[in-house]
């Protein structure tokens, strides 16, 4: 019951998470400072008011549309608080059903952290791609910081005894990316090389430069075996949704289509499911 009711607040916080998301998504797109000025309309450039800013419920009220220029207000801007919301929420989930978990344990926030911070970077590329078609560098650079900054955390603590050590502990038995770094690097290069020759051998048309860097660090967080099951989601609901795309009418057989976003719904899939679906892979061939 109790779970429920925090799942319930952070699904809230996570929905003007979101909304704040959709600010940083066009501001570092644009190459303006996100923190500075207040929220306007796209279309006319009005300030809006604190009431206009509440994430989804602004939305209904207005019935899409800006209370000062009636222009419409995208939708895209509510479906990126209403999945920001879910993924907050569905990551608590996660970390308070984790086996051998006693739930919302204080030893629980080191790994929290790291995981919110890799979520919302994940949300930033995947909305930024998705809208504008490129990752932006900063958000690969955080991205490989994160991985990095989590690798040294859990090093010095694990090296140390005492509650240090068994945050260290913890924080492994949640992050297993730190556990055979070799293989997790020969993964990040095999990976990259991969999205590096489509992107190079199709005159930079078939894959982003983005891609290349996106696919290799998150092969890094996966290591080899996940890696694969990440590729192969990756490819599959990609094509899946081009072909869909094009069935509706909604794109051209030639039109671009972004793919940073299959590339992390392939890495959330791997994560998730990703030895399930190993597994089964192997008892079928
Ligand atoms: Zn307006």
């Amino acid at each position: 019951m109790i779970l429920w009711l925090v799942l319930l607040l952070i699904f809230i916080l996570g929905l003007f998470i979101g909304s704040f998301l959709n600010v940083v998504i066009d501001r570092v797109y644009r190459g303006e400072q996100f923190f500075r000025g207040r929220s306007y309309c796209e279309l006319c450039k009005h300030t809006l008011e604190p009431k206009d800013l509440v994430p989804v419920f602004s939305y209904l009220r207005l019935k899409g549309k800006c209370r000062y220029c009636n222009g419409k207000i995208p939708l895209m801007l509510s479906v990126v608080e209403l999945t920001t919301g879910l993924a907050f929420a569905g990551l608590v989930y996660y970390l308070a059903n984790l086996p051998g978990m006693a739930s919302f344990s204080v030893q629980l926030i080191p790994a929290g952290i790291f995981y919110f911070l890799f979520l919302i970077t994940l949300l930033l590329i995947f909305f930024t791609d998705l809208k504008y078609y490129v990752i932006p560098n900063i958000y690969l650079y955080f991205l490989a910081g994160i991985y990095l900054v989590g690798g040294l955390v859990y090093y010095v603590s694990i090296s140390h005894g005492g509650v240090l050590g068994t945050i260290g502990i913890q924080f492994l038995s949640l992050v297993s990316f730190y556990v055979s770094i070799k293989g997790h690097l020969i993964s990040a290069l095999v990976m990259g090389l991969f999205f590096a020759i489509l992107h190079f051998g199709s005159n930079k048309k078939a894959m982003g430069e983005g891609d290349i860097y996106l696919s290799a660090i998150l092969a890094l967080f996966l290591g080899s075996v996940l890696s694969i099951v990440m590729w192969f989601v990756s490819f599959f609901t990609g094509a899946v949704t081009g072909v869909a795309l094009v069935l509706v009418h909604r794109k051209k057989l030639k039109s671009k289509i972004p793919f940073g976003p299959f590339l992390i719904i392939g890495f959330v899939v791997s994560f998730l499911f990703g030895s399930v679906l190993f597994d089964l892979y192997l008892r079928l061939i």
